[in-house]
């Protein structure tokens, strides 16, 4: 599962695409998560961001969004619970391989520990 973090000097492309979390804006802000995939952010969601953790499906392309506060108030571990509160002033979007969406069988048995945070 990559992190990645969107840092200021990798705003400046050339190119434009639809933004890969709302699917509605056009943008030229993108990071590559692995060689040859590429996952655009627009600013509005980059601002949204900034409050919230963004996961999103490389298999079917589905994001999801969950309120940082909402996330870590619900962590029991308390490791993950640290690693997500030094993440709390950072713009992430996490990538995950398969979601509930494109593969509900192997997906409980997938997500395991990360199910319990994504899940409202
Ligand atoms: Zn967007
Ligand atoms: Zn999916």
């Amino acid at each position: 599962m990559p992190i990645i973090i969107i840092k200021e000097e990798e705003t400046m492309f050339e190119e434009h695409a639809k933004c890969n979390i709302c699917k509605k804006e056009y943008t030229s802000t993108h990071v590559e998560v692995s060689p040859g995939t590429i996952v655009y952010v627009c600013q509005s969601c980059l601002d949204m961001a900034k409050t919230n953790f963004i996961w999103l499906c490389m298999g079917c392309g589905k994001a999801y969004i969950r309120p940082k506060q909402l996330v870590i108030n619900r962590l029991k571990d308390p490791e993950l619970k640290k690693a997500y509160m030094l993440c709390e002033d950072m713009v992430i979007v996490q990538g995950i391989d398969v979601c509930i969406e494109c593969d509900p069988e192997t997906i409980s048995a997938y997500m395991g520990s990360l199910h319990t945070a994504v899940e409202c």
